[in-house]
């Protein structure tokens, strides 16, 4: 079927105003401007001619990311050569394709979970590979970023004892490193003993190594407050003292924006957050025996149990 341009046009601009009214609702969500012929796919849900998308046969080792809102969606290793003429994946980054039951009851579109960018269809039952599922994607809906071009980024996030503060972040997916230490005090290079000691200052804080394109610095701050009790103040459960208090040390203006941003929404549903924002001041790692201590005793963290809360 052939569109006249000037419809296409006035769909588009149509298409525009209420994905603008929509996307509104959605939580500062930053959209990348899109080029005309981005938009008539991933707005106005068109194909691509197949072998003509730029992604149909890459196989460098990286991350596939929504072309509108950087969202990543698909990892290179779940990419499969189909034969098809477009870019296909037997697998999505968990939670980041949402499907669609297309209007002729046939086929399942899919679009970006984040934004609702238009992405391709979903077949399942050919037999492709082991998973037996095929995304069948536009490459001008993706943009590809190599695994070497991804920055790792730091996040520094103390509640209470350091140890169960850890356990739960080395176990969060896009973690890449996690270490336990201490920071915010008078003195360097502290030990746990002068710590305890409660005159350095110091707070035990885990130092969270992240990779952007896998998990979001909001992912971590929601499992943050998800996992200690952010209102307790001089302490944390049994854990008394300035060492345990509740506190994130920023990197950047726009991780201290995030945190305050989820501080007014616990504060909406009724909590008294009781967090501390600091900039990132030097970090000390703690004594060897004090890392990834849970995993090495085989335990549980008695004052650090996980609740769902957003
Ligand atoms: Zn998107």
């Amino acid at each position: 079927m052939k569109i006249h341009f000037s419809t296409l046009l006035l769909l588009f601009v149509m298409m525009s105003i209420s994905q603008t009214s929509c996307s509104k609702n959605k939580t500062n969500m930053k959209l990348n401007k899109l080029t005309p012929q981005e938009a008539a796919v991933i707005i106005n849900k068109g194909t691509e001619y197949p072998n003509t998308g730029e992604y149909v046969s890459t196989k460098d080792s990286g991350a596939y990311v929504c072309r509108q809102c950087d969202a990543p969606l698909y990892h290179s290793a779940d990419k499969f050569d189909s034969h098809c003429g477009w870019p296909s994946f037997d697998d999505e980054i968990k939670g980041a394709v949402k499907r669609i039951p297309d209007a002729d009851g046939m086929r399942t579109e899919i679009v970006c979970a984040n934004c609702g960018g238009h992405l391709g269809h979903v077949f399942m039952g050919e037999g492709y590979t082991e998973k037996n599922i095929r995304h069948c994607v536009n490459s001008i809906s993706m943009k590809f970023i190599p695994s070497n071009s991804i920055k790792m980024e730091k996040a520094y996030f103390a509640s209470g004892c350091f140890w169960g503060t850890e356990y739960h972040f080395m176990k969060k997916a896009g973690v890449t490193a996690t270490t336990v230490g201490y920071m915010g005090g008078y003195t360097d290079g502290p030990t746990y003993k002068e710590v305890c000691s409660g005159t350095t200052g110091h707070i035990e804080t885990t130092e969270v190594v992240f990779d952007p394109s896998k998990v979001s610095f909001e992912d971590l701050v929601k499992l943050y407050y998800e996992t200690h009790d952010f209102e307790q103040v001089g302490g944390q459960g049994p854990d008394i003292g300035q060492q345990y208090q509740s506190v994130v040390f920023y990197v950047t203006n726009e991780q201290k924006l995030i945190v305050e941003k989820y501080m007014n929404i616990l504060q909406e549903k009724g909590y008294k957050p009781a967090t501390l924002l600091k900039p990132a001041p030097e970090f000390w790692a703690a004594e060897d025996y004090h890392q990834e201590y849970y995993d090495k005793k085989n335990g549980n963290p008695y004052c650090h149990v996980y609740r769902k809360l957003f």
